[in-house]
């Protein structure tokens, strides 16, 4: 019976996966649920994903995936006509968007990475957009020098191709890594048993519900086009992915 398991989330599992069949299980004005979804719903930054769900004669644009007590919504447009619970559907993302957040995420992720690594400086905030990304540093100063020279390191650092794996840890065990302290696993939820971690390999290690390309090569040439302050120990960087 439709509903009596947990929604598959397959962007969690499969970040290459474009579409997908699953079947409704709650159709409101404004959204869908169902058991089974490609679309990954906006979380740690990283934006919702858009597309479309199809059934037997008709379809469905979805405009944004969001989280709603916990499980991931289908917003689409109020008034729209939707399928009943339990008809089957099969769910098409936007994909060249959804690859350029991949990218985007994974650029963000190596930043992070070469920073701590060259600098010693932790993060403190981000956010992004396909293509788009800002990252925020506990660093004293910033300049526009200190920017080529980090986007110097950081294209180095993606042509080497590391490889990015998914890993899931017990929350007793990710509480001693190192680089999961540095990014912070103290703040997930306690009652989150298994910790997913994205591990680029020999760059970057945090815990990560995103999804991210397989290898850094993937990600392409990034810029870093803007620095600034937000504040002591608390400073700025702006990156977008060269290829559009
Ligand atoms: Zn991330």
């Amino acid at each position: 019976m439709a509903g009596s398991g947990p929604i598959e989330e397959l962007a969690s599992i499969n970040a290459y996966l474009s579409e997908a069949e699953g079947n409704v299980l709650e159709a409101i004005d404004g959204g869908l649920l169902l058991d089974r979804t490609v679309f990954y719903a906006r979380g740690g930054g990283q934006p919702g994903d858009v597309g479309v769900i199809r059934w037997d004669g008709g379809a469905v644009e979805v405009l944004d995936t969001i989280r709603r007590e916990g499980r991931p919504f289908h917003v689409v447009a109020e008034g729209a006509e939707l399928p009943h619970p339990g008809t089957p559907v099969q769910g098409v993302i936007d994909w060249a968007r959804r690859y350029r957040t991949m990218k985007t995420h994974t650029a963000l992720h190596a930043l992070s990475g070469v920073i701590f690594r060259d600098f010693g400086a932790k993060v403190t905030g981000g956010n992004m957009e396909p293509g788009v990304a800002r990252m925020d540093f506990e660093l004293e100063g910033i300049s526009v020098e200190f920017g080529q020279q980090v986007q110097r390191k950081l294209n180095e650092e993606l042509t080497k191709g590391y490889p990015t794996e998914i890993i899931y840890m017990a929350r007793q065990e990710a509480l001693k890594d190192p680089d999961l302290i540095r990014t912070k696993v103290n703040l997930i939820p306690e009652w989150v048993e298994e910790i997913r971690v994205i591990d680029i390999v020999g760059l970057d290690r945090q815990a990560d519900g995103g999804t991210h390309v397989a290898s850094t090569l993937e990600v392409g040439e990034v810029r870093v086009v803007k620095t600034e302050s937000k504040g002591k120990a608390n400073k700025r960087m702006r990156i977008e992915l060269a290829q559009s």
